[in-house]
């Protein structure tokens, strides 16, 4: 049973995630957040991801922020990420990107998650964050910021 997981970690170490996530903020200050994937290869029959739990792939509060997660989605229910990041902001008023940086880079490395999300904040910050080798990405904003981006 040992070398079955250990395989499949190894395999899932090596899988490219397919997840396809967006967020944004309108004119009157209403974030969205949207999340879409295919799960992770060779994923257990049935198996049921985070990208379409809110709260944990995918959330928007426009008290604070609006997130999109991709990553190993079972650490990522366990962690119930995207809300813990509107948490830290609501409850703890923390700035997006510390909150972002407290979940992703502290609280996921500790349990060995490894993934990252894209958020955007009510006032319009946003924060593209990673603990993984890569993750596709990208922002825009209304003042001609373009950011698109692959490795750290
Ligand atoms: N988070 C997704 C899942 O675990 C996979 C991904 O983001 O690539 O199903």
């Amino acid at each position: 049973q040992t070398a079955y997981n250990s395989e499949m970690e190894q395999q899932r170490r090596k899988d490219k995630y397919g997840t396809v996530g967006a967020v944004a903020l309108d004119v009157h200050g209403n974030v969205a957040a949207a999340t879409s994937t295919g799960g992770i290869t060779n994923k257990r029959y049935g198996r049921l991801g985070d990208s379409c739990i809110v709260g944990i792939g995918n959330y928007a509060n426009n008290k604070t922020c609006a997130v999109s997660c991709t990553g190993h989605g079972e650490f990522f229910i366990r962690s119930v990420v995207a809300y813990d990041v509107s948490c830290l902001m609501e409850y703890k008023g923390m700035n997006l990107k510390d909150a972002c940086e407290k979940v992703v880079l502290d609280k996921l490395v500790k349990i060995e998650g490894e993934g990252g999300l894209i958020a955007v904040d009510t006032l319009g910050s946003y924060e593209l964050c990673f603990n993984s080798e890569g993750m596709y990405r990208g922002a825009k904003t209304s003042d001609g910021i373009n950011v698109v981006g692959i490795y750290k």
